[in-house]
């Protein structure tokens, strides 16, 4: 497999850099190819900004999406975003590291999808009209890979539980995992996230850094998060409200989007 590890901690030395370094030295051993950006190690520019698209004239106006289409078609993107395209491209899994600051990811990476996850590549993909609202969803450019994330959290596990004071933590990462991995296409896999990480020592350590390999053995066969396609039948066009006969009664929220209603998800989950 080719894998890149988009990494977003500012310290080499903490936790979630040793924790890279566990990853990236088990797919190596598994013989996977493996490439890192290291976002604050390259200095990433997180904002979008005219910066973004030198084609456009000292008077336009800044659109955007706009913006990014026509950058993208016109392959007028700078080198930094063009770069990352082409390893996601290059890669057919991804992964997203970060520590959860505010319940979410840090800036730099959030600015990283912002910026390289551009209309036309990533969304606008796709026959939009009265019949098929896009390519996404399942489907789109990066269709047939698989991605997940690793994420380390100083929360318990227990306030990130189904009736935890924090929210559950597949509720939490709903909009990385459907709405920026899913979206363009990704099979996402379960997310590796440890709990309560500021006051670990070795023997801690050393336990998550062996689960963390185990995932990274797995990466290939593991079965995805079962997120309902939507060109599968399951939502009406153009509302792309869920059919009122799915989902069930008890079953509301983002679990909605799941096939089961994330049963079999949650399942896999506590095995993992
Ligand atoms: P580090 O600080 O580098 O290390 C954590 C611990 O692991 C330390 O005790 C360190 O000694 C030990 N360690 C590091 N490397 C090793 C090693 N190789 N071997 C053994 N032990 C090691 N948490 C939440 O749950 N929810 C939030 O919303 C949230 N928001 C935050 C917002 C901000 C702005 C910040 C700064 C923190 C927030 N946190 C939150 C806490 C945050 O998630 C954790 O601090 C972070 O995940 C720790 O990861 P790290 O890589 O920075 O750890």
């Amino acid at each position: 497999m080719k894998v890149l590890l988009v990494f977003a901690h500012p310290e080499p030395r903490s936790l979630n850099g040793a924790l890279r370094d566990v990853a990236v030295r088990e797919l190596e051993a598994q013989g996977h190819e493996v490439r890192v950006t290291d976002l604050y190690a390259d200095g990433w520019k997180s904002e979008v900004d005219r910066a973004d698209f030198p084609s456009l004239t000292r008077d336009e106006r800044l659109v955007p999406a706009a913006a990014s289409k026509k950058a993208f078609e016109t392959d007028t993107q700078t080198q930094d975003v063009k770069a990352e395209i082409e390893k996601l491209l290059w890669a057919d899994t991804l992964i997203l590291q970060f520590p959860l600051w505010w319940f979410t990811m840090p800036a730099i990476l959030k600015g990283w999808v912002d910026r390289v996850f551009a209309y036309g590549f990533a969304y606008g993909v796709g026959e939009h009209s009265e019949r098929r609202w896009g390519d996404r969803y399942g489907e789109g450019t990066l269709a047939g890979k698989r991605a997940m994330l690793i994420v380390t959290a100083g929360g318990w596990e227990e306030h990130y539980a189904a009736r935890g004071v924090n929210g559950p933590i597949d509720d939490l990462l709903f909009p990385i995992n459907h709405g920026i991995l899913y979206y363009p296409g990704y099979d996402v896999l379960p997310p590796f996230v440890v709990y309560r990480v500021d006051r670990f020592d070795e023997s801690g350590f050393e336990s998550v850094a062996e689960r963390l390999r185990e995932r990274m053995r797995t990466l290939a066969t593991i079965a995805p998060i079962p997120y309902r396609r939507q060109n599968g039948g399951d939502y009406l066009i153009p509302s792309m409200a869920l059919r009122p006969d799915l989902g069930g009664a008890d079953t509301q929220g983002f679990a909605l989007h799941l096939e089961d209603g994330g049963a079999e998800a949650s399942r896999k989950t506590k095995i993992a």
